[in-house]
């Protein structure tokens, strides 16, 4: 079975290393070419850049004659996410759409939500403060807007010059982060507010559990709506679910 995973996050690598050393399925990971160095999956075949829309992807799918889909893009790629159920929908092809658990707000967190990352940029207020970032390097343009604060903005790679806002130190790094280093990092920084997405999962939670200890504010900015089939919120569960299209289809063709 011919299985194209969607990627760009800890979960895809997961199911592509799992599904790659079981011989029913030949898996092809797809990445979007954010990162310019993103870490090497051995053995796992790959292939990097944009489909090209809906029909795009469609056309792929159809050409490379793939079986199944995995979408295990990140919680907040919705657009891609969107494109593999219309494409997938088009043609018929199973898809499974693997979305992490949100992060819930315990006791001691002082979160703020924030529908978008514009309100998120809002929400920081009038006055000047000092402003951790981790948002990715696509969303710091929105912060454009509150320029009166200072940021320091954390990315793998680093943002275009013109997307910064003029009062910004950058911090180049790649998860996952313990505590102990989050604590340091905002306590040196003197951060009074948090800015973050609600990605879900390990590598990036430190951040939250550092700012509660601290007892910092944190923007929390929502999910968009994920659109998908079958969905699950593990590599484990994803990597079950391929496994039964993978006997039932094998028992449709031997009736
Ligand atoms: P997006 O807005 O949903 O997608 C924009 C376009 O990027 C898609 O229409 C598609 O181009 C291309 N694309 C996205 N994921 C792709 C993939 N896995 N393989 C091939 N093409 C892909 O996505 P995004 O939010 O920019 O995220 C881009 C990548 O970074 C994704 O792989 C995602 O998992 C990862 N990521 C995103 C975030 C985040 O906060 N958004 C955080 C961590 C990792 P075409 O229409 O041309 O096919």
């Amino acid at each position: 079975m011919r299985v194209l995973i969607l990627g760009g996050t800890t979960e895809a690598v997961a199911c592509a290393e799992r599904i790659g050393r079981d011989p029913r399925f030949h898996v092809i990971l797809s990445l979007a070419g954010r990162t310019r160095n993103p870490r090497q999956q051995e053995g796992i075949a790959h292939r990097v850049g944009g489909f090209g829309g809906v029909d795009g992807l469609a056309a792929y799918l159809a050409e490379a004659k793939i079986d199944a889909v995995l979408d295990a893009t990140h919680p907040f790629a919705a657009q891609m996410s969107a494109n593999a159920e219309s494409a997938t929908r088009s043609l018929g092809t199973p898809l499974c759409t693997l979305v992490r658990p949100r992060w819930v707000a315990e006791a001691g967190d002082r979160w703020i939500g924030a529908a978008t990352i514009e309100a998120a940029a809002d929400a920081l207020g009038a006055e000047p403060r000092r402003v951790f970032l981790a948002v990715g390097r696509q969303g710091v343009g929105a912060f454009r807007r509150a320029e009166q604060h200072a940021y320091i903005i954390r990315a793998i790679e680093q943002p275009d010059a013109d997307a910064l806002p003029p009062i910004t130190t950058l911090v180049q790094a790649q998860g996952p982060f313990a505590l102990q280093d989050e604590i340091a990092l905002l306590t040196s920084e003197r951060i009074d507010v948090v800015v973050s997405k609600n990605a879900g999962g390990a590598a990036t939670y430190a951040k939250i559990e550092a700012a509660r200890m601290l007892s910092l504010p944190v923007i929390m900015i929502e999910r968009p709506n994920i659109a998908g089939q079958n969905f699950v919120e593990s590599a484990a569960e994803a990597v079950a679910w391929l496994g039964r299209l993978h006997d039932s289809s094998r028992s449709e063709r031997s009736v």
